[in-house]
């Protein structure tokens, strides 16, 4: 039997993509492997909205040269790397078979048989096609026990530092018609899902192109369905705060039995100067608005969210209003970037990248270690109770077995114990409490 391996370099889209990528291959009887020096097929999954990943995925990639001289072996990029800089990969690394961008991986089985005829793919569209949607009649590989199922794909919303509308095309949703298929193809192929995580780029944007309805109705009607199939969380991400709605908060509220208290909301800055230099359609006042009625209806809440430090124009009194809008809100988790001008942005053409590198690194240490403060104070705040975790990975140690899981707020928690139990949800007594994580002992 043939055999595939897919590497991925970014975000959570990403992950979702290669996943497909992956039901696709084995759809045609190809078998995946964890060792790429193994596999027939090697395939990288790239994202462009930072630099950093878009040149790690390049030389992973070149590794590869050497071997393809000595065995059989076909290459393929896809995603938001080639998306952008296709035509240059294609010329200058003529090694690579297949490169495709963010539309059209769908297409992978045609593009295999082309290679196999000896031809090279290169496949660069400008937009997406409704066929796309075909992706939702394979069934989505879970993570453990979490399967991910994408419901709204693209944005409209060209914040001034983003590459994304760029590299994904425009802001469109699956019908809900649709989306329940595909949460039955998976769960028929893996029984054993005991969570689904909801994506879409700007989720709360969700719109069903058949019904209309909007992510607040798609949010009860998933969560009412996979209830009954016996799923026990959902999970949605990402929310953009200008879309994060009272209404939805609501909703949150009375499905709280299966959609867990969780919310990943990207401030990005507590500047009103710089959200507006940055486009992002809401000023501090309304973004914490929002989170206290969040806070308030749902009193166990996490939160988290992304932070752009260092960009264009960003004074120091802003990094403070910054700071104050982490304290203020006492996030959970915080994931802090330093701005990095991307092609094509209005950031990148207009606006001057006038903050020091070392600044920015200095403003991000100072983020970072504020953000790790308060997560580890209310990690503390968990240290004693008992908590639902979900088991995500087991790893067989000696005679005992070491378990990490999430609990509803998120959390990582890390266990022993000479007991073997199953990807499932089980109660836990938090003994410890780390910035990053949680450890505790089985309570049974
Ligand atoms: S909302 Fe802004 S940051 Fe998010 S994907 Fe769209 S353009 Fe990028």
């Amino acid at each position: 039997m043939k055999t595939f391996f897919i590497k991925v370099f970014g975000c959570q889209m990403n992950e979702y993509d290669s996943l497909k990528v992956k039901s696709i291959l084995e759809s045609l009887n190809l078998k995946e492997v964890k060792d790429p020096y193994q596999a027939d097929i090697i395939l990288v999954d790239t994202c462009t909205v930072r630099e950093k990943p878009e040149n790690k995925a390049l030389s992973f990639l070149g590794q590869f040269r050497k071997l393809k001289k000595e065995k059989n072996l076909i290459l393929g990029i896809f995603g938001c790397v080639p998306q952008r800089i296709g035509k240059k990969i294609y010329e200058e690394m003529p090694y690579v078979d297949i490169v495709i961008g963010t539309f059209n991986y769908y297409l992978l089985p045609y593009y295999l048989e082309k290679v196999k005829k000896g031809k090279r793919v290169f496949e660069i569209w400008n937009n997406y096609k409704e066929e796309e949607n075909k992706v939702s009649f394979y069934p989505s590989p879970p993570k453990g026990p979490i399967s991910y199922i994408t419901i709204q794909i693209g944005c409209n919303r060209f914040c001034s530092y983003c590459i994304v509308p760029f590299v994904r095309g425009r802001e469109r949703s699956k019908p809900i018609s649709l989306i329940l298929k595909e949460i039955d193809k998976t769960l028929e192929k893996y029984p054993f899902i005991k969570e689904i995580q909801l994506l879409g780029q700007n989720i709360d944007f969700y719109k069903c192109p058949e019904t209309k309805i909007s992510f607040e109705n798609a949010l009860e009607n998933i969560s009412n369905y996979v209830l009954k199939k016996g799923i026990k969380r959902v999970r949605f991400v990402t929310s953009h705060p200008a879309g994060f709605s009272k209404k939805l908060i609501d909703t949150l509220y009375n499905l709280k039995e299966i959609v867990m208290p969780y919310v990943h909301l990207p401030p990005q800055s507590g500047s009103n100067k710089i959200l507006k230099l940055m486009k992002r359609g809401y000023t501090k006042e309304e973004y914490l608005e929002k989170v206290f009625y969040l806070k308030e209806k749902i009193k166990d809440v996490s939160i988290s969210g992304d932070f752009i430090v260092g960009f264009p124009g960003e004074t120091e009194k802003d990094f403070e209003e910054t700071l104050s809008l982490v304290e203020k809100v006492r996030y959970d988790q915080g994931f802090v970037f330093a701005y990095n001008p991307r092609p094509y942005t209005y950031a990148a053409t207009f606006l001057k990248d006038n903050v020091f590198k070392e600044e920015k690194i200095n403003r991000l240490q100072v983020l970072n270690s504020l953000i790790s403060k308060i997560g580890y104070e209310k990690n503390k705040a968990f240290v004693g109770k008992e908590t639902p975790v979900l088991i995500t990975k087991i790893e067989k140690q000696d005679q005992k077995y070491l378990y990490e899981g999430r609990n509803p707020q998120n959390k990582i928690v890390i266990f022993e114990s000479e007991k073997k139990i199953d990807f499932d949800i089980y109660k836990v007594k938090i003994k410890e409490a780390y910035p990053y994580y949680l450890k505790g002992v089985l309570n049974v």
